[in-house]
């Protein structure tokens, strides 16, 4: 059978550019449907701007820090209009840099929301168009809670474009994104009550971690609430009113939820030809992306597999060298390193040490918890945290979290190590960059005994 396209690819994000880039240039052609902007979540509305707001809310900690190294900074005054148009055509330049790939690349775009018909037909607005493989990268969406006056929230896709920084802002959840939206108003000059209905922030990260960088954030100015939620909002004159589920009541001028992202999935025809779907909404796949029809694939976000670009990327690239390059492999979902853009930032790669105990039983662990060089004049109070986990069996290097300045920085070499399976010794054995907080990785040599 004859079809249009060899591949159509629905959804241009991290997964999607990549993987329609790579089959194309394995000779196979490949059309693209968008409905919003290519480069999707990353680019638009996540990893890129995010960091962009990251640093700018840094300035205001490194002004107060300047004081102690002889600098006289005059009081600093914040322009939020000047940062939202500065990354605005930061974000432009890059959409038509992913337009630009997609061209070079002779991938057809086709802009508007697609909808599967059959397993080798998508259609996109009226027209139909065939190919003999299809690729769902859709990405995912925040989830907004039901509750009343919840129209008066947001959500990280309008925090990027709110008309005027906030004096007051509330931050609903514990995730890595709520905690990053708090550090960065925080950072900003507003006042910030982060409320987390669980124990700790950060859920899934290693425990010390977790409390370790709540405590720093609370330093900063968080005020931070586990064991809260918000129960209802009620817009006022002046401001919004937020009821918590313990009957308190609190006021702000802006409420953003970060409380989680579904798949997108809803409406796209996958049920109806026998894609199969997780509970939420995720689509099934095998370890090489393939879904339960054989030629509809997915990755990426959709899949709700380890919901980060370059894993999306990694994804992608192996879709298109499974099925148009005769390289069939499956993505490799072990020791990929990541980090939180908090202030201090974290970086983590690897088990924490409970998922290490349930998988190796005696583990040998590895921490301390120091006050980094730069907050010896400062005298500031920010502390960075160092922890490895060590299987005691085989002595390999199982977990390294670190909480402190260039975290992510820092991790990114780290996972090379890990993923090389280095062992204590061989971390031992190399020797430390000085002064820096990363030669902490190579100089812990006590192992750590609970009191
Ligand atoms: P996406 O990039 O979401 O792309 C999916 C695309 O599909 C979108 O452009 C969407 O418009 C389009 N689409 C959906 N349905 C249809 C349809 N029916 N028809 C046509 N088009 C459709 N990850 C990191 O690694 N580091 C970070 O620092 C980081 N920070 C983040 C911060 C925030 C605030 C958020 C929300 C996410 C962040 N992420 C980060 C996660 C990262 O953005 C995602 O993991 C990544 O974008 C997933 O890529 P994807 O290709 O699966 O989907």
């Amino acid at each position: 059978m004859k079809f249009d396209y060899d591949l159509f690819v629905i959804g241009g994000g991290s997964g999607g550019v990549r993987a329609s880039r790579i089959s194309s240039s394995l000779g196979a052609k490949v059309a693209m449907a968008e409905e919003f902007r290519v480069g999707g979540t990353c680019v638009i509305r996540g990893c890129v701007p995010k960091k962009l707001l990251v640093y700018a809310s840094h300035f205001s900690e490194d002004f107060e820090d300047a004081a102690a190294y002889g600098w006289t900074v005059p009081k600093a005054t914040h322009s939020w209009k000047t940062l939202i148009a500065n990354k605005d055509k930061e974000i432009d330049r890059l959409n038509n840099i992913y337009h630009s790939i997609l061209d070079n690349n002779n991938v057809e775009l086709f802009r508007g929301r697609a909808t599967v018909v059959d397993r080798n037909t998508v259609k996109v607005g009226d027209k139909e168009y065939t190919a003999k493989y299809i690729l769902i990268a859709t990405g995912g969406t925040p989830v907004m809670p039901e509750l009343p006056g919840i129209e008066h929230a947001i959500s990280s896709n309008e925090a990027f474009h709110l008309d005027e920084m906030p004096k007051r802002v509330i931050v609903v959840g514990g995730g890595y994104i709520a905690v990053e939206f708090a550090g960065i108003f925080n950072g900003l000059g507003a006042e910030v009550t982060q409320l987390y209905r669980g124990t700790q922030i950060l859920r899934g990260f290693d425990s010390d971690v977790q409390h370790f960088l709540a405590a720093e954030i609370q330093k900063k100015g968080i005020d931070l609430h586990t064991h809260a939620n918000a129960a209802s909002i009620e817009k006022t004159n002046s401001c919004l009113k937020v009821t918590l589920d313990d009957g308190d009541v609190l006021e702000t001028d802006a409420i953003l939820f970060a409380t989680g992202r579904r798949p997108n999935t809803k409406g796209l025809g996958l049920e109806a030809i026998g894609v199969e779907l997780k509970e939420n909404g995720a689509v099934k796949v095998t370890p090489q992306s393939q879904s339960t029809v054989d030629n509809i694939y997915a990755v990426g976000d959709v899949t709700d597999r380890i919901a980060l670009t370059p894993v999306a990327i990694h994804e992608g690239m192996a879709f298109a060298e499974t099925v148009f390059g005769d390289r069939p492999g499956a993505a490799d979902h072990e020791n990929v390193p990541s980090a939180v853009f908090s202030q201090p930032q974290v970086g983590t790669v690897g088990l924490s040490e409970a998922d290490a105990r349930e998988k190796y039983g005696k583990v040998d662990i590895y921490k301390s918890d120091f006050r980094p060089m730069k907050q010896t004049l400062t005298g500031g109070t920010e502390r960075a945290f160092v922890k490895l986990i060590v299987d005691a069996k085989s002595d390999i290097v199982v977990g390294v979290h670190i909480v402190g300045a260039d975290a992510a920085e820092i991790i990114q070499s780290v996972g090379i190590a890990l993923k090389c399976k280095a062992t204590k010794a061989q971390f031992d054995a190399t020797i430390g960059v000085h002064p820096s907080l990363a030669e902490e990785i190579v100089t812990l040599r006590e192992k750590f005994v609970a009191a």
